[in-house]
């Protein structure tokens, strides 16, 4: 078990989300260092957490930025990154949203459709200014993870289809404010199989040397994120096996000169530095079952209700020698979904005691909301 600063948690207001930084600073690290080997490019899919102080340590580690909306990409400015580090992926950016990452003159919109690629064209056209732009390919690929965070298949929303590819270059060539970079796919989260991205390189093999024939050659090839992590044993693998996702891409793509390789690695950066932090409320002696009520909720973290994921419960205050039990593990939210945990075997658990929710530093507490007019959780910098 991770070693918590349990006494600095017992003065503070429950629930909350704990950093450790120092496993976030070894993660960046590693990253680097194995994407450095190769020259690749790391943007940091901010989706993931955008909590200030994780902000500030991946700019200090030299990353870029994948953002997904406009309030996303004035959120990294403010931190600091540069413009020229930051893509902008979406299916549906608004104008005012394209406007904003013209101004600020981000390196590159991620494009998923023709229209996108008009209204891009023409607000660059009427700013005088020229959009670098990559386009999103949906290279019907499947990832092998949960549906809802599958993104590569035709049934998707996200993307061109291949078949739709020659027309919009053709377009982007036409198109005077539009520069066309490259291509970006993206084709799920959590992938913790190596076989995905070996089908994607071999597409991305394909396209580029099929519209190599025709001389059309892309300066930037986006492989996008997905990296997945273990949610089962975080402290066996406190750090995801970057080694292993970049060398599959140095393996198995053929790059051409000039071309250079971007990823945008999210949950597999920032997902085990964070845990949600929360107290017992009560401890209810159903008829079959016992269950631990918690002051955390869906509304804190969402991702069992909405994903159906688990992420590793610990009591951090139990006596070492307690006696195990059984418990489901719920939230107060009126919901049924509310749900962190069914079956859970923890130590003899009573009111008072703090849980820790593991690898909870991705899509944890960005997706906190307010439903029951809750207040949001807080976050302690460790
Ligand atoms: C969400 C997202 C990512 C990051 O995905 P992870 O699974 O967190 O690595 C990268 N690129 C795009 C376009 C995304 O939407």
């Amino acid at each position: 078990m991770t070693q918590f600063p349990i006494d600095l948690f017992k003065t503070t207001d429950t629930p909350f989300y704990y950093y450790d930084m120092g496993l976030l600073e070894r993660t960046l690290k590693e990253l680097t260092h194995a994407s450095g080997r190769f020259g690749y490019k790391v943007h940091y899919a901010m989706k993931a957490n955008a909590n200030p102080a994780i902000l500030a340590a991946i700019r200090e580690a030299g990353l870029g930025i994948d953002a997904v909306s406009g309030p996303e990409i004035s959120r990294a400015l403010e931190c600091g990154f540069a413009p020229e580090s930051i893509v902008f992926a979406g299916v549906g950016k608004s104008d005012a949203e394209i406007a904003l990452a013209l101004e600020a003159g981000i390196a590159c919109f991620n494009v998923e459709s023709e229209p996108e690629l008009d209204v891009i064209a023409e607000i660059a056209a009427r700013m005088g200014v020229t959009a670098r732009v990559a386009l999103r390919v949906n290279p019907n690929i499947d990832a092998h993870t949960h549906a809802y965070i599958t993104t590569g298949l035709s049934e998707n929303k996200f993307g061109i289809a291949l078949e739709r590819l020659d027309s919009i270059i053709e377009r982007c060539h036409a198109l005077a404010s539009i520069e066309l970079e490259g291509l970006h796919f993206h084709i799920g989260s959590q992938i913790t199989e190596t076989e995905p991205f070996v089908m994607l390189s071999e597409t991305i093999n394909s396209l580029i040397d099929s519209y190599a024939s025709r001389g059309i050659l892309f300066r930037s090839i986006n492989v996008g994120g997905g990296l997945g992590i273990d949610y089962g044993d975080p402290d066996r693998h406190p750090v995801p096996d970057f080694n292993r996702y970049f060398e599959t891409f140095a393996r198995h793509l053929r790059l051409r000169d000039g071309q250079t390789l971007h990823c945008e690695l999210g949950r597999s950066v920032v997902a085990q530095c964070g845990s949600l932090i929360t107290r017992v409320i009560y401890v209810k002696e159903g008829l079959a079952k016992k269950f631990v009520i918690v002051d955390a909720g869906m509304t804190d973290l969402i991702r069992p209700a909405l994903y159906q994921a688990h992420h590793k419960i610990e009591n951090i205050t139990a006596a070492p020698d307690s006696p195990i039990d059984t418990y489901d593990v719920v939230g107060p939210i009126c919901e049924s979904s509310d749900c962190f945990g069914v079956g859970e075997r923890l130590p003899e658990t009573h009111r008072g005691d703090m849980l820790a929710l593991r690898s909870a530093g991705a899509y944890g507490e960005i997706m906190s909301s307010q439903y029951n007019c809750r207040r949001l959780p807080g976050s302690l910098i460790g």
